[in-house]
């Protein structure tokens, strides 16, 4: 049995995406000592229910950069590490049904053109012929971008936990930190259920849980857990495996194909926010209950573009909580209360397709400043 670390360069706090990316990305900048403790078992937070659709556009242009290194990383993660990934690079179609919509589409492009990646404007029988199932007659356009794709989120994040782990970096599950311990406000080390590890950096990648730990040393850390649901169906006539994935703003829903069946989410205008009173204890690999009433609102708008889920088969409703953030972008880099207290929360439902670019943005952060 391997003894418990004592002191390591930097401790990373939760073993979602996000966590794992980071480790990868310290490793393989030569960071070796570096120790990540999840609470649970890897991905047993919100990493485990995600969807996995992985996008690459957003209308800030830096994300988008980052999310583009996020698809580089996901082609290669599988070969290098040995663990399957479930990623597939079936590309992504981004829907426009009005003027001001399309005008954000074309800037959108022009970004991304601007990065080298390629994005293509399609006119609506264009768009059809890659998502044959959907109705097109409200649409003025359509993006395609071919390198967007999908991935099994449980799997790519135990891809990148394996990287870290060839790479020099240690992981130990079943480790709860329940204190960061500071002499005259320096981070000394972490205190966990299993003992005391001494270092000088703590990335705390804690999802949902982020609020509140970073607060216990005078961190302030806006995020707040959300119900978020999609609904998964039997197989439907039409759907094939490399169908892209569909996001419809204008209707507020995406889709991915799953097992030759749908997988539809969304964004509902009164979201229902959770655990407003504190997370209850041991919440790991846990859904919530599924609340079709309020689902019921996109399924409405889902019926006027897909048709075919009128009389489709449903699987599952899966409801799980998700940080949300006040402006909808992630919470990245050093904490400005506390030196060498580093942060990666807050991700708006888009953690999977953000997990690689943001690790090793926050990796660069840590290692080089
Ligand atoms: C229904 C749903 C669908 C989604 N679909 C998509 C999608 O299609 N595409 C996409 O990109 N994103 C999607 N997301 C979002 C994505 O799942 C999240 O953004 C992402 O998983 C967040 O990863 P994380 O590492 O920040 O958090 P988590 O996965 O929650 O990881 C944090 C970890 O920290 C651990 N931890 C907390 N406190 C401590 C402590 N004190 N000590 C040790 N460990 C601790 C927790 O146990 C947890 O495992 C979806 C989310 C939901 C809810």
């Amino acid at each position: 049995m391997s003894t418990f670390p004592t002191s390591a360069k930097a401790v990373i706090i939760g073993g979602g995406i996000v966590g794992c990316s980071t480790a990868y990305h310290l490793a393989k900048m030569g960071w070796t000592d570096v120790v990540l403790l999840e609470r649970k078992k890897l991905t047993s937070g919100t990493t485990f229910h995600a969807a996995g659709l992985v996008g690459q556009l957003r209308s800030n242009a830096n994300i988008t950069q980052l999310l583009g290194y996020s698809v580089d990383l996901y082609n290669k993660l599988e070969a290098e590490t040995g663990q399957a990934t479930g990623w597939k690079m079936n590309g992504g179609l981004r829907l426009a049904c009005n003027e001001e919509r399309w005008t954000e589409v074309k800037r959108q492009a022009t970004t991304a053109h601007s990065f080298g990646l390629d994005m293509q404007l399609l006119t609506p029988s264009e768009a059809k012929e890659l998502w044959p199932l959907m109705t097109t007659d409200d649409l003025v356009g359509a993006a395609y971008m071919p390198t967007d794709g999908q991935a099994n989120p449980s799997d790519i994040t135990l891809s990148l936990a394996k990287g870290a782990r060839q790479a020099g970096a240690t992981i130990l599950e079943d480790t709860k930190v329940t204190q960061i311990e500071l002499e005259d406000g320096v981070i000394k080390g972490v205190t966990t259920e299993k003992g005391f590890i001494e270092c000088e950096k703590v990335i705390l990648c804690g999802g949902q849980w982020t609020r509140t730990f970073a607060k216990t040393v005078g961190v302030n850390v806006p995020l707040a857990p959300m119900e978020h649901q999609y609904m998964v169906t039997e197989q439907i006539d039409g759907v094939t495996s490399d169908m892209p994935t569909l996001r419809d703003p204008d209707r507020l829903t995406y889709y991915k194909e799953e097992v030759g069946g749908l997988v539809m989410g969304g964004y509902e205008p009164n979201p229902i926010p959770w655990a407003v009173d504190g997370i209850p204890k041991g919440f790991h690999y846990t859904l919530l209950d599924s609340n079709f009433d309020h689902f019921e609102q996109l399924v409405e708008l889902a019926l006027g573009r897909v048709p075919a889920l009128e009389t489709a088969g449903i699987k599952q409703l899966v409801n799980g909580p998700e940080s949300f953030t006040p402006d909808g972008n992630f919470i990245i880099g050093e904490a400005p209360e506390l030196k060498n207290f580093f942060v990666g929360a807050g991700f708006n439902a888009y953690g999977i397709a953000a997990g690689g670019g943001a690790g090793m943005a926050l990796a660069e952060w840590v290692a080089k400043g």
